[in-house]
């Protein structure tokens, strides 16, 4: 029932009217016309009501879109009752709390009779709007119960989307469902104020704050573009729009701001709301010629955006022009119908999309499979190529070594036939040869005839050269088929350089040079090695050396080099004063049958072999020759042997070994070593160097002996097992009464060894490194006594 008709207004322009001095001006008040109303002015209403029926009634009493509004009932008795509402009234205020229209509860008993006076007052620049409705309570009640399930199924559509976008955007990182949930978000939050809630949940006390929502369609023009810019993949078909786009929902993002700024300062929704609308047109129109260039494209998503959205935005133009022209009248439905036509058809787009990807992505997910076997098919085809390939190759590989291996058999057995053949051979020229020679012996023996003696002794030469060269033939092809092993036996070599000497003699001595033998001090008497080939290396040597010396003498000497556990290195030296050798021929005089110079043969004799049979033998021996030699002045030919010591071996004594005798002076040494043929070595030094000794096989055992007697010296080994020289050392510092302060030598092959036990802390006083020379062990050893005979002194 509309009461308007009824209805009186009076216009306050004061703003300050009480109900009295309304009632009082009661006779100003006039009939309703809304047009004219303004929103800086109070408006007073009034109206009777009287109930005729013949039942009591219930109304909600409507009074227009206003912010506030004051409801006065006054009774017959005149008893007054005040009821608020209007949507800038907090909500516990408010008489009726459903949406944002003004509204009030009242009821007339039968024949009751009211007088309301109304109040009305905007605040938010809009005109002031009243319409006075009566309407029985129950029919109210069914009707609104309709528009919340309509409200709820809307807003419940809009945000089940939203929220399926937004998960939908959390597993695939795809913008385009982002943005549209937002979009989706937001016009669901709009309607959600539209319908009131917001303010009803959210502010209850403070309805100002809800007001920036009525300018969401900003923010939501913002989405709508950057949900189409990724969606549409408008980058790639239209970039100029993408660029304006990404502008475009940037600038509307700015301008929410402000104009939700704008409103909650000033509460000027009316102008808030113009700048909305304006944005509205624009933006739609945008919209409208965005999707028909886009419909060019004639991509299946252009259809779906353009029937998505055509509708909406011309909806929403209608609407925004309307607002200007007959002012503040929405009408929502046809929005609400756009937007939910909108959303379907763009959930549908997207699901179009997603299907579209899926077939894409099974596609290539196809092809890679495709891809794949084929590799597979490729690979399997290479692999069988090369296992052929090495197959070939092996077999090829396998025809060379037989054929190699028959080729070194063959060699080999040429080698062994020719070994064989010039052994067989040389044994046979041997024996007659062995018979020319005794012959001619005999018959220089017998001979009378001094003419014939010539002849003998071309013969005899000639014999003996024949029988020098085929013994080195022999020995050369023996060495070359591998069959020569040295010997291990055990010899004396002074007595070996002493034979040597005594062989030669004649022969120098019948050119006129002098051979000087020298034995070093400390040679080891007694060695085992293989004497025969020693022989045969310093014959050779040595019958050159006479050979190619015309004046002069001929060195021959052995000296020992050190001394290392049971190994005992000898060094030897050939020295002549002869022709010498030229430099560049120094390497060549060492193959077989080569010789120094053309005229060597003729002037000299020899074949060429001895020097290779030497180095040859020498090799043998895990060593090698040296030379050094200047022509016209001589030679020297040196080498060096290692032998093994044995047991009763002897140290070779010179005269000038007598002058150390007394050296030692009965020093007490203790020698600890856990090589059995070290510690013999240095004993039989020390009885040499009128030393005293005592003995430890171990570290153990030299602490024990440490503890029990004074010694003047400790000759440590390093290298030992459990406790090594150092550990044993710092023991004896640390813990013997007796020999704290002994001074302790240190004896090891290793150079870092010798690095450590100089350093501070290793209580050594000296080291000496293995293989030693007895002098140099013996001067530090005297040297040590005497210094720590100082000491104590
Ligand atoms: P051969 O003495 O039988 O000629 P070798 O193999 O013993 O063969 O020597 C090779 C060559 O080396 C000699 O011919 C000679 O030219 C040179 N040669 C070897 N020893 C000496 C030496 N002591 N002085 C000078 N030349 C030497």
């Amino acid at each position: 029932m509309d009461a308007s008709q009824y209805v009186r207004i009076f216009e306050d322009t004061t703003n300050t009217l009480t109900l009295n001095e309304a009632q009082v001006r009661l006779k100003d008040f006039k009939t309703f016309n809304n047009r004219k109303l303004n929103h800086k002015y109070t408006y007073w209403t009034v109206l009777n009501l009287r109930n005729d029926s013949n039942e009591g009634q219930s109304f909600v009493m409507t009074l227009g879109y206003n912010s506030i509004s004051e409801v006065y009932e006054i009774d017959a008795d005149n008893n007054v009752t005040i009821k608020k509402s209007g949507y800038m009234i907090p909500i516990p205020e408010r008489d009726m709390i459903h949406d944002g229209d003004a509204k009030v509860r009242m009821s007339l008993n039968i024949g009751e009779e009211k007088t309301i006076w109304i109040k009305t007052k905007q605040l938010d620049h809009f005109k002031p709007f009243i319409e006075v409705g009566l309407i029985p309570y129950d029919v109210w009640d069914k009707t609104t119960d309709k528009e919340d399930l309509f409200e709820g199924l809307f807003t419940g559509i809009l945000m089940v989307l939203a929220v399926l976008s937004l998960v939908f955007y959390y597993y695939t990182k795809e913008k385009f469902f982002l943005y549209f949930g937002i979009y989706t978000l937001l016009h669901a939050l709009y309607f959600f104020n539209f319908y009131g809630y917001i303010n009803i949940y959210f502010f209850p006390e403070y309805p100002l704050l809800s007001q920036p929502f009525w300018i969401l369609q900003i923010l939501t023009f913002s989405m709508y573009f950057a949900f189409a810019r990724n969606f549409l993949k408008v980058k790639d078909l239209m970039p100029r729009w993408y660029n304006f786009f990404k502008l475009l929902s940037n600038i509307l993002v700015f301008l929410f701001i402000i104009d939700s700024l704008f409103i909650l300062v000033t509460n000027n929704l009316y102008f808030g709301i113009g700048v909305k609308n304006v944005t509205t047109i624009i933006c739609s129109s945008i919209g409208l010629v965005f999707i028909f260039s886009f419909l060019k494209t004639k991509k299946d998503q252009a259809y779906f955006f353009a029937s998505a959205s055509i509708f909406l935005l011309c909806t929403l133009i209608l609407i925004s022009v309307n607002f200007f022209i007959i002012e503040a009248t929405y009408d929502a439905i046809y929005v609400q119908i756009g937007i939910l036509i909108e959303v379907v058809i763009l959930a549908l787009a997207i699901g179009y999309e997603v299907k579209g990807r899926l077939n894409e992505s099974r596609i290539t997910q196809d092809s890679l499979i495709l891809q794949f076997r084929e590799n597979e098919r490729m690979q399997i085809g290479i692999n069988q190529e090369l296992e052929e390939n090495v197959a070939e190759r092996t077999h090829k590989i396998n025809i060379q070594k037989r054929e190699l291996q028959q080729a070194w058999n063959q060699s080999e057995s040429a080698t062994m036939a020719k070994s064989e053949f010039l052994s067989v051979m040389s044994h046979e020229i041997r024996t007659p040869l062995n018979a020319i020679i005794s012959l001619t012996h005999l018959m220089e023996m017998e001979n009378e005839n001094p003419d014939n003696q010539e002849y003998i002794d071309a013969l005899k030469f000639s014999g003996e050269s024949l029988h020098s060269l085929i013994n080195d033939i022999l020995d050369y092809s023996k060495i070359e088929a591998g069959k020569l092993e040295l010997e291990s036996v055990d010899f004396s070599i002074v007595d070996l350089m002493n034979k040597i000497n005594g062989s030669f003699k004649f022969k120098a001595e019948s050119k006129g040079i002098k051979i000087n033998l020298s034995i070093g001090e400390y040679t080891p008497e007694r060695l085992l090695g293989d004497p025969t080939r020693l022989t045969q290396i310093l014959n050779n040597l040595i019958s050159n050396a006479i050979k190619f010396t015309i004046e002069g003498s001929v060195g021959l000497s052995a000296h020992l080099v050190g001394i290392k556990d049971e190994i005992a290195t000898i060094g030897f030296g050939v020295a002549d004063t002869g022709i010498g050798i030229p430099k560049d021929k120094l390497d060549d005089i060492f193959e077989n049958f080569e010789q120094a110079s053309r005229e060597t043969t003729r002037k000299y004799g020899g074949t060429g072999l001895g020097l290779a049979i030497t180095k040859k033998l020498i090799d043998l021996h895990s060593s090698k020759i040296n030379i050094e030699s200047t022509e016209g002045q001589g030679s020297i030919f040196s080498f060096e042997i290692d032998f093994k010591l044995d047991k009763d071996f002897e140290v070779f004594e010179t005269a000038g070994l007598q002058k150390h005798k007394q050296n030692l002076n009965k020093a007490k040494i203790l020698i600890v070593d856990d090589n059995d043929m070290n510690r013999l070595v240095l004993k039989r030094l020390f009885n040499k160097w009128n030393g005293e000794w005592s003995e430890a096989v171990s570290g153990k055992e030299a602490c024990e002996l440490a503890d029990q007697y004074k010694f003047d010296l400790i000759l440590m080994d390093i290298e030992m097992d459990e406790l090594d020289g150092f550990e044993t050392a710092a023991l004896i510092k640390a813990k013997s009464k007796l020999n704290g302060n002994t001074e302790i030598i240190a004896m090891s092959a290793r150079g870092d060894v010798e690095a450590k036990s100089k350093t501070e802390d290793s209580s050594m006083s000296d080291f000496i490194r293995k293989p030693f020379v007895p002098d140099v062990l013996l001067n530090k050893v005297s040297f040590v006594l005497n210094s720590a005979n100082d000491k104590e002194n």
